[in-house]
């Protein structure tokens, strides 16, 4: 008999998400293999997986002194948020509110709102302040099940507010269950001050920001808004390859109102992930396939827009990309934590299957983060972090439209979620 600090048994589905080629699953036949174990079991030991398989398997095979029954439950691998933005002062609920009303985007920008709304707050917000607003926000995404986030800053778009957004966003962060990935985007817009010298602004991101963020190693990857309104492809290109320079990967948010060769972009500097992709064409999606980019598509945020935009999910699983899903949590365009809405989305309006939205909120979204290693599926020697749903099988995730199914929650193998709530405030 084996050891385990710990078994989950008699679930109605252990859902591994394991299986096939290394990496993340790309296209149709892998993204819909997702390793179902009816009445599973998994053993954990020193806050890893020991062993994953069916409870008669299991009970066979391991001595544990702790068990939690899972009857009538699904686990599955901790979900991981692979796009959010959450590093600010306050939320959008008056723009939103507005919007509603009948004013228009323009109209909310002459009454102070949107991202430049943003960036003011964020400039006067002492550092722990936001970090308390991030740690917040951690313990919610906990509560809908992402044990992985990736963070952006992006609302300082100063030299001193973008570092303190990122020393914010790590102090949020320190001994929170939560593992946070940070991503510089001082490449969000060209804020107001450099509307008349924008060349200046990617300068000062170039010879200065970036330097300074890779020394203090404050973050892993850099990120640029490509999009008319923000960052030209040159511009976004230059900026990229200053913080490869520097050690931080590439990620690019692109095409996410026209196809402005974002995409082509994101594969020519060989970018981790691109995010959005609403609009790319052919020649784009092949390029992505080519370089190995996965795709990070966010339909919370056409939805919370109005649907004007939106990511072909089907096509770009059609295609062979190894498609990934996330909230894109931010306070103006997608002020929700829930990737079980998301995972609704991606079958309601991206034509996915339910076993392909799982893969993309697992095991591809791990990889659009650089974290397939560790996160993203339950198999031997990886970190035991897993969500246990209150639903008999994985397909009530996506089909439980907006309402949270977590029921607990496993970090490294310890209960931080029980019956839905928070274990206890962390420190
Ligand atoms: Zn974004």
């Amino acid at each position: 008999m084996r050891t385990a600090d710990l078994l989950l048994l008699g679930a109605s589905q252990v859902v591994t998400v394991d299986g096939g080629r290394a990496g993340p699953k790309r296209g149709p036949r892998a993204m819909n293999q997702i390793g179902v174990i009816e009445d599973g079991a998994v053993a954990i030991h020193h806050g890893k997986i020991a062993a994953v398989g069916t409870t008669n398997e299991i009970t066979a095979a391991f001595r544990g002194s702790r068990r939690i029954y899972c009857r009538g439950r699904t686990v599955l691998p901790g979900f991981v948020d692979a796009h959010t933005h959450p590093v600010f002062a306050k939320m959008r609920v008056d723009e939103f509110a507005m919007r509603c009303r009948g004013a228009d985007y323009e109209a909310i920008l002459a009454a102070g709102g949107g991202i430049h709304a943003s960036a003011a707050a964020t400039r006067e917000a002492p550092v722990d302040d936001l970090a308390r607003g991030v740690r917040a926000r951690l313990d919610a995404f906990l509560r809908h099940g992402t044990t992985l986030v990736e963070g952006k800053s992006g609302y300082g778009l100063t030299f001193e507010s973008e570092i303190k957004s990122l020393v914010a966003l790590r102090r949020g962060a320190a001994r929170h269950p939560v593992e946070v990935v940070r991503t510089f985007l001082g490449a969000h817009v060209v804020p107001a001050e450099f509307k008349a010298d924008r060349a200046a602004y990617v300068q000062l991101l170039i010879d200065e920001m970036i330097p300074e963020v890779a020394r203090r190693g404050l973050a892993e990857f850099c990120d640029v808004f490509v999009e008319r309104g923000a960052f030209t492809v040159p511009e976004g290109e230059a900026i990229l390859r200053a913080g490869k320079r520097h050690g931080l990967k590439a990620k690019v948010h692109a095409d996410q109102f026209r196809d402005g060769g974002g995409a082509l972009l994101a594969a020519r500097v060989h970018a981790t992930s691109v995010e959005h992709v609403d609009a790319t064409r052919r020649k784009g999606i092949q390029a992505l396939e080519r370089a190995r980019v996965v795709p990070v598509l966010l339909p919370s945020a056409s939805l919370f827009t109005g649907l004007k935009h939106m990511p072909n999910g089907r096509r770009l699983i059609d295609a062979g990309l190894p498609v990934a899903l996330a909230t894109d949590y931010n306070p103006g365009t997608s002020p929700t934590e829930n990737l079980g809405l998301v995972a609704t989305l991606g079958c309601s309006l991206l034509g996915m299957t339910p076993e392909e939205v799982i893969v993309a909120i697992t095991r591809n979204a791990a990889a659009a983060v650089g974290r397939e290693a560790e996160h993203g599926r339950i198999a031997e020697g990886r970190r035991a972090n897993l969500v246990i749903l209150d639903a008999p099988s994985y397909t009530w995730l996506p089909y439980r439209m907006g309402t949270n199914l977590v029921h607990t929650v496993l970090v490294r193998g310890r209960a931080v979620v029980k019956n839905g709530r928070l274990v206890k405030a962390h420190p």
